[in-house]
């Protein structure tokens, strides 16, 4: 019997070549091979997925109403940068 000698396309240990042309020298690497196959596949596709996802749109800049800095608000509908602006505009509103 002349055996071939193969490595393994895991863990790169030579083995024994048993006649079904095996890729790997134990039922272990080649689990863990699909595994890491699999994993890899996974990422990619989650990857793809989460590309493929639109966007929520960035509300524009806007300039605060009270202070008149430029700041991104948090909801379209903001129009103060801050608490504290919106509460002084609230105040100057209901002054007398
Ligand atoms: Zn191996
Ligand atoms: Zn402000």
């Amino acid at each position: 019997m002349n055996h071939t000698l193969r490595v393994c396309a895991y863990c790169g240990v030579s083995f024994a070549d048993t006649g079904r042309t095996p890729l790997y020298c134990s039922a272990r690497c080649k689990s863990r091979a699909y595994d890491e196959r699999h994993r890899e596949q996974r990422r990619a596709y989650a990857r793809q997925w989460y590309l493929r996802q639109p966007r929520p749109p960035q509300p524009p800049p806007r300039t605060c109403e009270q202070c008149g800095q430029e700041f991104s608000p948090g909801k379209p509908w903001g129009r103060y940068c801050s608490a504290t602006c919106r509460y002084r505009a609230y105040r100057q509103r209901h002054r007398a």
